[in-house]
């Protein structure tokens, strides 16, 4: 597989998920743009990219909820196209139906969904011209319901009817537009909705056994799979996918 001369990319880069896709995929080949609020994390990232050898990364310190145009416009500007976009830029929180809070509800939203359905509309055009393609990052929450999370399931559903729905609208300009929904990844999300380090390892071996495949998930599990997608050739008929990467937790 290889993105020699592409362009990707990634929101939600200084961290976790996003910022291994983004080693990852320039490590492929790609000129990846990357985005994130934290201009120290996101800088590590871009100085892990270039200290491999990989194309010089471009860093965009911005926020996905309020920046959408100035991300497009300096990417496209930077690198003169657009090739791959991977929305994976996502926060969780805790509620429930009794626990409801509608500025938090509306928090989780703009995060993700809302300006994933900015990003993408903005990056349409410049898709177009590369017949390139879209790959969101749900999660297995936007499938199965999972107690004391409402406004997260809620918003990885609507962003998984998002994938289908712009899946169809997008085939005839042969933009395909996928999703990985993973189940439990060792990132340090776990941290922003409170658990130390200890409690997060704790809770990764306790969800051992609840996994077919005897373990939780690590970030080049999600990295493989988005590349996958990205690919124009592993995956130049797949459009409008929900693909678990949960080692078969769904399946028991
Ligand atoms: P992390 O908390 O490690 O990373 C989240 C990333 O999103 C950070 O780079 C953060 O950057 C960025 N981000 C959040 N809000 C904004 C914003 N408003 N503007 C720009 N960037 C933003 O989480 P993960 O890597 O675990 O999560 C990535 C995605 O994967 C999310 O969509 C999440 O829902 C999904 N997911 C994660 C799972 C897991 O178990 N880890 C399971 C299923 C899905 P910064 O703070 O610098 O802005």
């Amino acid at each position: 597989m290889s993105f020699e001369g592409k362009v990707a990319l990634i929101t939600g880069a200084s961290s976790g998920i996003g910022a291994d896709a983004a080693i990852h995929l320039a490590k492929l080949g790609a000129s990846v743009s990357i985005v994130g609020r934290n201009e120290i994390r996101l800088n590590a990232v871009a100085e892990k990219i270039k200290n491999s050898g990989s194309p010089v990364p471009l860093t965009i310190v911005a926020d996905v909820t309020k920046d959408a145009e100035r991300i497009v416009d300096e990417t496209i500007k930077h690198f003169g196209k657009l090739d791959v976009l991977v929305n994976n830029a996502g926060i969780v929180g805790q509620d429930n139906v009794t626990t409801f809070d509608m500025p938090e509800f509306d928090r989780i939203f703009n995060t993700n969904v809302r300006s994933v359905i900015t990003l993408s509309k903005l990056c349409v055009p410049h898709l177009e011209k590369t017949r390139g393609n879209i790959v969101n990052v749900s999660s297995i929450a936007g499938l199965k319901a999972v107690p004391n999370v409402l406004s997260y399931c809620m918003s990885k559903a609507a962003l998984d009817q998002f994938t289908k729905c712009s899946a169809l609208d997008l085939a005839p300009k042969h933009i395909r537009v996928n999703s990985i929904n993973p189940g439990i990844i060792k990132t340090p999300i776990f941290k922003t909705v409170g658990l130390t380090e200890e409690v997060a390892e704790k809770m990764f071996d306790e969800y051992k056994s609840k996994y077919p495949l005897g373990r939780v998930g690590e970030v080049s599990d999600t990295s493989s799979a988005i590349a996958y997608f990205a690919d124009e050739k592993s995956a130049s008929f797949l459009t409008g996918i929900l693909l678990t990467v949960d080692g078969g937790f769904m399946l028991a």
